[in-house]
């Protein structure tokens, strides 16, 4: 395929001024930029643009062209048959394209903008966190300013056009490149891509149009929350930017632990101490759980680690999927201190070792029951 003519693939006339050139050639790399362009063909039309432009812009190599065509051109680079194919030497291009477009990634500052979120850690006590609570929490955090309605400027005055950019939010820059000087953009320093100035800022916020505050919220602690699980309060972190959503306020729940009662998950765990003679007899105990106290039978010869089930006395679930459970495990507390009276009984309890309780010592465990009790 013969190459077309340099100015023909640019759209210029043979007299077109350097600035007509690099316009065309920003109008059309623009065009068939392969990030931008995915139409069959646009990648080599977007190379033939960038090699006739790498040419016409410079003064010398458009003279070689203007008196060789192609032919001289090849001469001029010592290519070997095209110094332009292929991406090899147009290392810089890549940057000059991105400067143009701001590497594609730039955000409009006058768009709405979500605000920012916000975490807050908020303590709270075993039972609040088993049973809800409402509570007030106070945090700092950035409000819209009342005094300007987060305009930023005084109150009676307005924002004005920036005088820098004239409000276009940018400004032009001269770049040198290896194809010679482009004129590229680059965000206004003076209104940071807003066209806005305030030229009499606001005396509360000082221009900002946000001021940081001690802002009281009113948390609703939810039933049966955990340790380390967290809430969204929509719309309470930082303000919007330009119009845009509040963030959001994330509570996370750090929960205290209990003195009697361990929490695993849903299920509640309680040890219970027993005496001696409880295991050994059995007995009807009164256990606190969460709710309410429960009456629990022991059965005789209950060893110390046996655990218990109570159903549905545990949490209730947060996302409402009913109730854990409370597991009772028995600890058997042996005495450290024994009085004759009892030395005497552990004796004649000793001398019974190991026997199964039988109609013959039934008599012997119930006089030890009655003791235990102080009947
Ligand atoms: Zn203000
Ligand atoms: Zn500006």
């Amino acid at each position: 395929m013969a190459k077309r003519d340099y100015y023909d693939v640019l759209g210029v006339d043979k007299n077109a001024s350097k600035d007509e050139i690099k316009k065309a050639y920003r109008k059309l790399s623009k065009k068939y930029h392969p990030d931008i362009n995915k139409e069959d063909g646009a990648d080599q039309k977007f190379k033939e643009v960038s090699e006739a432009y790498e040419a016409l812009s410079d003064d010398n190599k458009r003279a070689q062209y203007d008196r060789f065509g192609h032919e001289g051109m090849n001469q001029q680079f010592g290519g070997g048959g095209g110094g332009f194919s292929g991406s090899g030497g147009f290392g810089g291009f890549e940057d000059i394209f991105s400067s143009f477009f701001g590497g594609g990634g730039r955000m409009d500052p006058n768009a709405p903008r979500k605000g920012d979120d916000l975490q807050y850690t908020m303590t709270v006590t075993f039972d609040e966190a088993v049973f809800g609570v409402t509570k007030t929490i106070t945090i700092k955090k950035e409000v819209t300013c009342e005094t300007c309605d987060g305009n930023g400027a005084k109150p009676g005055t307005s924002k004005t056009t920036c005088k820098m950019c004239s409000g276009a939010g940018r400004v032009a820059v001269e770049q040198n490149t290896p194809f010679g000087r482009i004129q590229t953009e680059r965000t206004c320093p003076t209104c940071n891509g807003t066209g806005e100035e305030i030229e009499d800022p606001c005396d509360n916020c000082k221009g900002a149009g946000t001021v940081t505050k001690d802002v009281k919220i009113e948390v609703t602690v939810p039933e049966g929350v955990d340790n380390g699980q967290q809430i969204r309060l929509q719309g309470k972190g930082e303000p919007g930017v330009n119009g845009g959503p509040a963030g959001d306020l994330y509570i996370v729940f750090r929960v205290k632990p209990d003195t009697r009662f361990t929490r695993d998950g849903d299920d509640i765990h309680y040890e219970l101490p027993i005496s001696f003679a409880q295991a050994a007899l059995g007995d009807e105990i009164k256990v606190p759980t969460i709710h309410a106290e429960v009456v629990l039978t022991i059965p005789s010869g209950t060893q110390s680690g046996k655990r218990f089930r109570l159903k549905e006395k545990g949490v209730k679930n947060v996302h409402g999927y009913g109730y854990g459970d409370q597991f009772v495990t028995i600890k058997v507390v042996t005495p450290t201190k024994l009085s004759d009276k009892e030395v005497d009984i552990f004796r004649q309890l000793a001398e019974h070792g190991g026997e199964e309780i039988n109609e013959q010592n039934e008599n012997f465990f119930d006089k030890t029951r009655r003791f235990f009790k102080g009947d």
